[in-house]
């Protein structure tokens, strides 16, 4: 006979409102009780069970024998002093993921991850280089919130809230769809977190079937890693380019919000110096943009150890977010913070048991670099 411990219990994190209703059909209880479970989990960010005390104590004895709420290990918790926090966050598996929190004036984001390391292999992105091991679970992923909303709760007297989320740290979102809806659902509901959908932001490489996918399933915000005007310069960029190239890219962006005209679809463009930085590939970004209704951020390039790319200097970001000012282009340059935690974009590195042998690809692609600047 199995005794409790011998038994998988089942991780309430994993499910969404939907999701919690069915399972407590199949466990033969009222499916109402799920906004309450919810509520005592998300909003009020118990984890225990027996003390969820509008609950009948023959259910919460029952769930306390066949299910668990059970988080992440918090590794570290790293605090900047421009306010940036970095959670480093070990997983059941002993694979490692990090999330990052970036207060602002009115708001406060949450960075988080939907993969351990990432397949895309962005030539940019230090993440990239560190190879794939696998999706994140839909309770991992809900996790790196709930974790940063206790922790924000007990500092400062909780006035430091969390307002948006961006699916911006480790992984490519839309590669782990069926893990990130019911994420995405518990953010947005009110018995969970309550976020406003425009301040949930979901950041794509472009992969663009998963676009249209996304819009029939929720109507989050999109942010999409353009970083180069023209095919040639994104293959070498994004080489998931090569695959879904700019027509086909742009053709989703603009069904995307098809429906809603109000709203509009974030650019980010990382400006590597002499690479995609000129005023060129300005004009030739405002070309591509035409007709689509787009807020441009410029991300300044985050260095990473081996990096062959450079952060573009000051005037010229300015002077290229100029040229897309002056072309009606609504643009930003988004503000590099948490530098001194390797908090900053794509320096998300976690620590990833690399199943693509990636990092052996890229430590010899270095040696052999190093090896040819030796010899000139
Ligand atoms: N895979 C998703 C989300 C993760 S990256 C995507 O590609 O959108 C989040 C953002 O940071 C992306 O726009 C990414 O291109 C950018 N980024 C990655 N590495 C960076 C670096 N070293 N410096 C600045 N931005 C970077």
């Amino acid at each position: 006979m199995l005794t409790t411990s011998d038994k998988k219990l089942v991780n309430l994190l994993g499910f969404d409102r939907k999701g919690l209703k069915g399972y407590l059909a199949s466990i033969e209880e009222a499916p109402y009780r799920a906004e309450q479970i919810m509520q005592w989990i998300h909003t009020k960010g118990f984890s225990d069970f027996a003390a969820m005390s509008n609950i009948s104590k023959s259910l919460r004895e029952k769930l306390c024998a066949i299910a668990t709420i059970q988080l992440p290990e918090v590794i570290y918790n790293n605090q900047a002093t421009d306010g940036t926090q970095k959670w480093l966050l070990k997983l059941k598996d002993g694979n490692c993921i990090e999330s990052v929190f970036i207060p602002e004036k009115n708001r406060g984001t949450l960075c988080i991850s939907s993969q351990v390391g990432c397949v895309l292999n962005c030539d940019f992105c230090s993440t990239g280089k560190q190879g794939f091991n696998r999706n994140l679970t839909t309770a991992e992923i809900i996790s790196q919130l709930f974790i940063a909303e206790r922790t924000l709760e007990k500092m400062a007297n909780g006035v430091q809230r969390i307002t948006n989320v961006v699916m911006m740290g480790m992984g490519e979102p839309l590669l782990n769809f069926d893990n990130l809806i019911p994420a995405l659902n518990l953010m947005l509901d009110d018995f969970a977190y309550g976020l406003s959908k425009r301040r949930v932001t979901v950041s794509t490489a472009g992969v663009v079937p998963m676009i249209y996918r996304l819009r029939e399933e929720t109507d989050v915000a999109l942010a999409v890693s353009l970083h180069a005007p023209h095919d040639q310069l994104r293959d070498e960029l994004v080489p998931i380019n090569k695959k879904y190239p700019l027509k086909l890219l742009m053709q989703a962006c603009r069904a995307y919000f098809a429906q809603d005209p109000r709203r509009s679809i974030t650019m980010e463009y990382v400006m590597l110096a002499g690479v995609n930085d000129t005023a060129k590939d300005a004009r030739a970004l405002i070309k591509l943009l035409e007709g689509i209704r787009v807020k441009v951020n410029l991300i300044p390039f985050n260095p990473f150890p081996h990096t062959i790319y450079k952060r573009s200097d000051d005037d010229t970001i300015a002077r290229f977010r100029d040229i897309l000012l002056n072309a009606s282009l609504n643009t930003t340059v988004r503000r590099t913070r948490g530098d001194e935690i390797d908090a900053a974009c794509g320096q998300l590195v976690g620590q990833v048991q690399d199943r693509t042998k990636r990092q052996v690809q890229h430590q010899a692609q270095i040696a052999k670099l190093a090896n040819q600047s030796q010899h000139t």
